[in-house]
C-alpha cells in the first residue's frame, strides 16, 4: 500500500490536463458586484472541502471518497465537465461554458491529492484548491471542534500547480474579512497572493473568502489585489465577479438532491437578477453586506464560525 506521500505524487504523475496560468497577471479592476457577464447568470460552481473516510464530520465538511466518485460519475453523465474556476472564466467570457460546472476544494486539506484528484483525473475533470498561505503543512486549526485534518506541504501545492490544478488564496490564516481594517485586508490579501505565487512559479489569479464571508470592503481588497475573481458562498448584492455563489456539497448529496441544488442555484440566480434590476447595480464602496453572513445563511448552517 502507499503511503499517502506515494500516493500523491503517483496521482499527479499524469498531469491534470490544463497547463498551469501563466499567462498573464490578472488586472482586473472591475467594479465590485458587477454581474459576472453583464445581464448573464452565475456560472454553476460547487464547494467542497475535504474528501475523506471521517468518523466524526461536525462540520459537514466530508465527502467520502465513495460519495464523491458518485458525483463526478454523475456530472459525466449528465454531460458537464468540472473545471477549475480559472477555467471556467476564461470558456464564460468566451461564451463556451455552458457545459462546464466549477469544482472547488476550500481550506486546501491534504486528502485533495489523495483522493480527490485520482478521481478528477479518470474523467479528465480539473478543480480549484483555495489554500491557507500561512498553514500550508499544517493542520485545521481554527476549527475547534476538530477533527484535525493534515493541510497540502508547500512541496504538494507546488507539485498541484505544476500538474495543472488551479491553487487559489484563502487568505494567510483562515481569517474572516467583514470588520477588518483596510491595511489588514491589504496583508490578508495581497500578502497571500505574494506568497503561494513564490510556491506555484506564477500568477494566483483566485481567491475565496475565509467562511465564505464578503462585504464591500472585503471584495474591494481582493479586486484591489490584483485577483481576477472570489468565490464566496450565498447570492448576495455583491454577487459578480468577486463574489461568485457557489453551492455547497455534502456526504449526502446523490443525483437527485444535486438536480435539486442546480435548480436552487439557479432560482437564487434570478431572484438575485431581480433585485439587482430593481435596485440597480450596487456601488463599489456600498456598504451591503454578504448574505453568508446572515444568521441561518448556508454557511452559518454548514461551517464553523471564526
Ligand atoms: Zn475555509
Amino acid at each position: 500500500m502507499e503511503n499517502e506521500r506515494g500516493t500523491v505524487r503517483s496521482a499527479l504523475a499524469g498531469g491534470a490536463g490544463a497547463a498551469p496560468g501563466r499567462a498573464r497577471l490578472p488586472r482586473s479592476r472591475r467594479p465590485v458586484g458587477e454581474p459576472v457577464l453583464p445581464g448573464s447568470s452565475s456560472p454553476w460552481i460547487l464547494m467542497y472541502h475535504s474528501v475523506a473516510v471521517e468518523k466524526e464530520d461536525p462540520y459537514q465538511l466530508t465527502v467520502s471518497p465513495e460519495r464523491f466518485a458518485e458525483q463526478i460519475a454523475w456530472l459525466h453523465r449528465r454531460g458537464r465537465r468540472g473545471v477549475s474556476v480559472r477555467e471556467l472564466m476564461r470558456a464564460r467570457a468566451h461564451g463556451r461554458d455552458d457545459k462546464l460546472v466549477g469544482l472547488t476544494f476550500d481550506d486546501g486539506y491534504a486528502d485533495f491529492a489523495r483522493y480527490a484528484v485520482p478521481i478528477l483525473q479518470a474523467y479528465g475533470f480539473t478543480a480549484t484548491a483555495y489554500v491557507v498561505a500561512d498553514l500550508l503543512g499544517q493542520e485545521n486549526g481554527w476549527d475547534t471542534e476538530g477533527p484535525r485534518k493534515k493541510l497540502l506541504t508547500v512541496e504538494e501545492v507546488t507539485e498541484l500547480a505544476s500538474a495543472g490544478w488551479e491553487i487559489g488564496s484563502h487568505g494567510l490564516g483562515h481569517q474572516a474579512l467583514p470588520g477588518l481594517p483596510a491595511d489588514v485586508l491589504a496583508v490578508q490579501t495581497r500578502e497571500s497572493r505574494r506568497l503561494l505565487e513564490e510556491v506555484v512559479g506564477g500568477p494566483v489569479t483566485g481567491f475565496c473568502y475565509p467562511y465564505g464571508a464578503v462585504d464591500a470592503p472585503a471584495a474591494e481588497a481582493v479586486c484591489e489585489a490584483g485577483y481576477d475573481y472570489a468565490c464566496a458562498i450565498a447570492h448576495s448584492p455583491l454577487t459578480g465577479r468577486f463574489a461568485l455563489p457557489r453551492c455547497y456539497v455534502g456526504d449526502r448529496d446523490g443525483a437527485w438532491r444535486l438536480r435539486a441544488k442546480k435548480g436552487r442555484h439557479r432560482l437564487r440566480d434570478a431572484v438575485t437578477g431581480l433585485k439587482r434590476n430593481r435596485r440597480g447595480r450596487p456601488e463599489p464602496k456600498g456598504g451591503v453586506g454578504s448574505g453568508s453572513e446572515r444568521p441561518g445563511g448556508e454557511r452559518a448552517m454548514k461551517e464553523r464560525r471564526p
